[in-house]
């Protein structure tokens, strides 16, 4: 079992230390969840593979240089269940038993570490859309442009496969619920946005779904910081009506079968 550590806002919550939740720890392979209902066999593959997709999620999100540390945190939804990153847990040291899980009001139904500080983010995306993974990470570039402006400037058509140009949800504390609505006004019709002077929180159908488009928005952002660097030019922008053109050929994008 993974220790957690202490050193990240991730791992700081006061009197709630990891490891000490009641019930007794359980995997996915066997046991009653602290919650009470005996997991049917079938379900508990079913979340030990997909616990197994979140931890390598997580390790490349670090691997990536989108996370330092356990700044970050990744959830997929099965159900009515939401496995997610624990608190303060550098990801390399995940192992399956670890399996972390939660339901749609939060509610620890699996394993015993402490959930993700930025669980009322998660479970707001799952609560609100059809997000079947959540991938929130403090993205450098993407971080930085959040302190800049309230929109990311449209320098790539990629911002389409978002839904549109990329918004920023005003400040407030993490782990809180005025976060979590800040993220949903900003992520209307998008699915990903910045979160002002923290980083990103991207959704999607799949684990990869959601972690690709958090590496595209960083390269989104990135690309702007650089074209807008330059002394005496100010980069050229695409219209909306550009971005919704390239939003209807992503739709038929991909290999045709
Ligand atoms: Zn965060």
């Amino acid at each position: 079992m993974a220790e957690p550590l202490r050193n990240t806002d991730d791992g700081d919550r006061p009197g709630r230390g990891a490891g000490h939740r009641g019930g007794d720890r359980t995997g996915p392979g066997g046991g009653r969840p602290a919650g009470g209902r005996a997991a049917e066999p079938a379900e508990a593959q079913d979340a030990a593979r997909l616990w197994a997709d979140v931890v390598a999620t997580a390790r490349r999100t670090v691997a990536d240089g989108l996370v330092v540390g356990t700044s970050g945190n990744v959830s997929a939804r099965l159900g009515d269940l939401v496995l997610v990153t624990p608190s303060g847990v550098p990801y390399d040291r995940l192992t399956p038993a670890d399996l972390t899980g939660v339901d749609l009001t939060g509610r620890q139904v699996l394993g015993t570490l402490v959930p993700t500080s930025e669980l009322p983010l998660h479970l707001a995306v799952y609560r609100t859309t059809d997000a079947r993974a959540v991938v929130h990470t403090h993205a450098v570039h993407a971080t930085a442009v959040s302190t800049l402006v309230p929109e990311l400037p449209s320098v790539h058509y990629m911002a389409a496969a978002l839904g549109g140009p990329v918004r920023v949800a005003p400040y407030a504390a993490y782990g809180t619920d005025e976060l979590a609505g800040n993220m949903l006004g900003a992520l209307a019709g998008r699915s990903g946005c910045l979160l002002q002077n923290h980083g990103t929180i991207t959704y999607g159908a799949t684990l990869d779904q959601a972690y690709d488009r958090t590496a595209q928005l960083e390269w989104m952002c990135r690309l702007w910081l650089t074209a807008s660097s330059v002394p005496g030019l100010a980069p050229s922008l695409l219209t909306e009506a550009q971005l919704a053109e390239v939003g209807e050929r992503l739709k038929g994008y991909g290999q045709r079968r």
